[in-house]
């Protein structure tokens, strides 16, 4: 069963998929694909009928299908997934209060807050485990090996890797793609090959491989978006050829949060013979992503927008592209044996973490896929896209307000204009209600440009987010637009 972006929602009945991760909940057979089962935002199909409920699994909250998610006026669509206070309760910082107004934390895709269980596991690390890793004989040493390496292969199974060598731990996507392009690029991007981009590309997918094109006298072919902000996969094919070395792509743009067809962008990347680089920083935080469903070469996430700590992203790699690929960084750790006439290197993953690991922050990382894993990514894809729903409509209500990307699978972000104000300064009258946004460009200046804007407001949703929220946002953009 796959959500339109390649995203799998674990189905035992998808023959020859790989098994469902741990912890995440199983729709029932008769619940719809979440295709069928969600409202489309903008499309024009109508709402269908409400999936039937998760399974409740005894013993932790959000699995009790306890209550009701309100339903957006209009929809026909509801679904009783969690109750999202019990969500919110187990996030410190939203107890916070902002110029005297509660925090309304609606900057997700810039990052997201914390959960007590992250915190927690942090605290305890340092507390009672703390060592560097792999070198020590010692007791604390091996502690800390132990909850470094079992980060690895939490992540591992959080995103459906075959293995935890496969689980490449860097700073963050922008690290990762660097990676990528500069170890996997220099090898097999030459003069005159082609890498291919789109146009919603965060500038770290557009500069590393500028880099490398610049570098080995490679072309850079950019796939153009639609006014709704969909990827033209008619242009798309047309651009893939046989000197395609590189197809890089976002899983989900941050600007507009347009979801891409990720796996039919695969298939036909692979059809001639290209390597796919999927970025997942604004993917992994709303549905379940199976990089083996999607057949990935590369993908890569930032731990901080994933509601571990910053510092910490993965690459995964498929095994075979990282075993043939040459370290990038040298150093310790990422060494077989040093002379002064040749070194060798590690298997991967050590060949590409050179240096101490960022180790707390990797740790904090697994706490945090432990924790989205008890809720099921499955859950929270249901209660953000009905989310996603209710923002879209109740904005799109406001006179003066224009909505830009109107995509119909869109998850995490939403960007508007509004008449007669400039988007920083919309972001900084919600500020003073207590609601963060993002205002500006978004590190996607491509997209602005394809838009005709400069900027925009961007409001994003994480699990925590609720009804409330976007009732404060909306009345805040009102009251905005009458000043
Ligand atoms: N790619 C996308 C789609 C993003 O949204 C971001 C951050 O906003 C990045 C890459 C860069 O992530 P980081 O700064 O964590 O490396």
């Amino acid at each position: 069963m796959t959500l339109s972006g390649g995203a799998m929602i674990p189905n035992t009945s998808i023959p020859g998929s790989p098994a469902p991760f741990p912890g995440a909940v199983e729709l029932p057979s008769t619940a719809q694909g979440m295709d069928g089962a969600l409202p489309r935002l903008f499309g024009d199909a109508e709402p269908s009928a409400s999936a039937s409920a998760a399974p409740g699994t005894p013993g932790y909250y959000f699995l009790t299908p306890t209550l009701a998610t309100r339903s957006s006026p209009g929809s026909s669509f509801s679904r009783r997934i969690f109750d999202v206070r019990d969500i919110r309760r187990d996030f410190p910082i939203l107890q916070e209060r902002v110029h005297g107004k509660p925090l309304v934390w609606l900057d997700n895709a810039a990052t997201t807050q914390k959960p007590r269980a992250v915190i927690q596991r942090l605290v305890h690390y340092y507390e009672h485990e703390y060592s560097n890793v792999h070198r020590g004989a010692h007791t604390l040493a091996a502690r800390s090996t132990d909850a470094y390496e079992g980060a690895r292969e939490k992540l591992a199974r959080f995103l459906g890797a075959s293995s935890p060598s496969e689980v490449v731990f860097v700073r963050g996507t922008t690290e990762a793609i660097n990676l990528v392009a500069s170890s996997w690029g220099r090898r097999h991007i030459g003069a005159g090959d082609e890498i291919v981009l789109t146009t919603l590309e965060h500038h770290s997918n557009i500069v590393p491989w500028q880099f490398v094109a610049d570098e080995v006298g490679a072309v850079i072919r950019v796939v153009p978006v639609s006014d709704r902000g969909e990827v033209m996969l008619d242009d798309y094919g047309k651009l893939l050829g046989p000197r395609t070395r590189m197809v890089a792509f976002t899983h989900v743009s941050n600007a507009l949060g347009t979801i891409l067809p990720a796996q039919e962008m695969v298939q036909m990347a692979h059809r001639v013979g290209a390597r796919v680089l999927i970025d997942g920083a604004q993917a992994v935080a709303h549905f379940p992503v199976n990089v083996q469903t999607l057949d990935a070469d590369f993908y890569v996430l930032s731990g901080h927008k994933l509601f571990g700590p910053s510092g910490v992203g993965v690459l995964y790699g498929k095994k075979a592209l990282l075993d043939e690929m040459p370290p990038w960084q040298g150093g310790g750790n990422m060494i077989q044996r040093v002379t002064f006439e040749k070194s060798t290197f590690a298997d991967p993953p050590a060949r590409f973490e050179a240096g101490t690991a960022t180790l707390a922050p990797a740790v904090g990382l697994g706490a945090a896929v432990d924790y989205l894993d008890r809720i099921g990514m499955v859950n929270v894809a249901f209660h953000e896209r009905e989310l996603m729903a209710y923002a879209t409509e109740t904005l799109s209500q406001i006179s003066g307000l224009r909505m830009i990307g109107t995509a119909a699978e869109k998850a995490g972000a939403m960007s508007f204009v509004v008449d007669g104000i400039s988007a920083e300064d919309v972001g900084r009258i919600l500020d003073q209600d207590g609601i963060a946004v993002r205002a500006g460009h978004h590190c996607a200046q491509p997209t602005m440009d394809r838009f005709g804007v400069d900027a925009t407001v961007r409001p994003s949703l994480a699990v925590y987010n609720n009804h409330a929220d976007i009732d404060t946002l909306v009345r805040a953009v009102r009251r905005a637009l009458r000043h």
